[in-house]
């Protein structure tokens, strides 16, 4: 592997260069793109997916489960390959869960979270026999009503919204008041409740937050999510299954962001085991993460179609932009634009760099890949490599806008 390095973002490591070229796979990023027959293109690097699972894993309690949160990156191949390497799969739509089933993964493996679920997707998660995490109590009805209906006893887990936050977050999920989850201080009532009902009851899900490059904070809320659990599990109707805790890690998109030390929050959690299991003996403990486990093993590759100077800036226009990468423009919750980790994927390391701005073709000027960064002189036909983009790329994207062509997506 090679050491591939930016002017201020971290150094990024799990990719060969050679020849001044990106290589993914063992093959470099010029044939890969004549392989596809098209620009822009996704290629997700399924080595650097498992090396970085095996890896968490070193770092983890045994007893510590992986799951993964399907909406970070769907690509069929990718849930192929990585349902192979994790324990569970969470999913947040009957759509993502109909991935699932194609790929024939099994349904004790899989849980179902997110707010407004439609009584269809509650049917389809019953019949398919997954956990729901309930986040409100009509949730919970229409399960029961269906249940009745179908035969079928629902396997219901409870999302609670905590009375904390996971702070230094980049998105806050948890803690005050919020659409998803139900209330904590209420569900020691709906535990009691479910003693009378005709469900499997299978523990809990308790998620703070996302993108989180704090060790201090994640370990911080990992001890409140299991001192919370553990309060509610003594009103459980039958014994804790389940305890997801969440996730929240995060990986380094930005200038001056660096890598989570993973190490410090396995150590925590073999601290937190004594209590869970004194709580709750039967319950397995489970990580829910997307970006952590396929963001770094995923880039964007897009061409230049154009080089323009205007009044002496520099800009590479390219057919790739906003519409295939919303998070790479900076649109898709950040609070002040940042660049992603860009550079010219065939011209790596040329001693002719200059300031460029790469945009895409839309009328727009959110359409932005990168701002005034340092990178090789390119010119058109030359190749654009967006790093750290295997999780909220295309599928977080307005694919429609402008009517352009879709990214391809290949794994390697
Ligand atoms: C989005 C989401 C995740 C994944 O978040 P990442 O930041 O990609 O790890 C996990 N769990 C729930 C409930 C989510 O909504």
């Amino acid at each position: 592997m090679t050491t591939i390095r930016f002017q201020s973002h971290a150094p990024i490591t799990h990719f060969e260069v050679r020849d001044q070229c990106l290589y993914l796979g063992s093959q470099p990023v010029t044939d890969l793109v004549a392989q596809v027959g098209q620009t822009p293109v996704y290629i997700y690097d399924r080595a650097v997916i498992t090396k970085r699972i095996v890896s968490l894993r070193k770092q983890l309690p045994d007893a510590c489960r992986i799951h993964y949160a399907v909406k970070a990156n769907p690509m069929p191949q990718l849930l192929d390959h990585i349902s192979n390497l994790v324990d569970g799969l969470d999913v947040a739509s009957a759509g993502e869960l109909d991935l699932l089933m194609r790929a024939g993964i099994d349904a004790g493996r899989v849980s179902f979270a997110g707010p407004g679920k439609r009584n269809d997707e509650l049917a389809d998660a019953l019949r398919a026999r997954i956990t729901v995490n309930i986040e409100s109590e009509r949730e919970l009805d229409v399960l029961i009503q269906l249940g009745r209906q179908e035969g079928i006893k629902p396997r219901v887990a409870i999302r609670v919204n905590p009375p904390f936050q996971l702070r230094a977050s980049g998105m806050k999920m948890g803690g005050g008041p919020q659409q998803f989850g139900i209330d904590s201080e209420n569900v020691p009532a709906l535990l009691d409740r479910m003693k009378h009902l005709d469900i499997e009851f299978i523990g809990f899900h308790i998620f703070t937050g996302s993108q989180n490059l704090n060790v201090r904070a994640i370990c911080e809320a990992q001890e409140l999510t299991v001192k919370l659990a553990a309060e509610l599990a003594v009103h459980a109707p039958s014994p804790v299954q389940l305890l997801n805790i969440g996730g929240g890690l995060g990986v380094p998109y930005f200038d001056d962001e660096a890598d989570l030390d993973v190490g410090v929050i396995g150590k925590n959690l073999a601290k937190l085991l004594p209590q869970i299991n004194a709580a709750m003996p039967n319950a397995s403990v489970a990580l829910e993460l997307g970006r952590y486990l396929v963001a770094e093993a995923g880039v964007y590759v897009c061409r230049v179609i154009d080089r323009k100077i205007s009044r002496g800036k520099v800009f590479l226009i390219t057919d790739g932009g906003l519409h295939h990468h919303l998070a790479a423009s900076g649109n898709f919750g950040q609070v002040i634009r940042k660049n992603y980790p860009v550079l010219v994927a065939n011209k790596i390391g040329s001693k002719q760099s200059e300031k460029a701005s790469v945009v895409g073709p839309l009328c727009t000027p959110l359409d932005l890949l990168a701002d005034n960064m340092r990178m090789s002189v390119a010119a058109p036909g030359d190749l654009i490599a967006v790093f750290q983009s295997g999780a909220y790329g295309r599928s977080a994207s307005p694919l429609g806008f402008l009517s352009h062509p879709h990214p391809a997506e290949l794994l390697v």
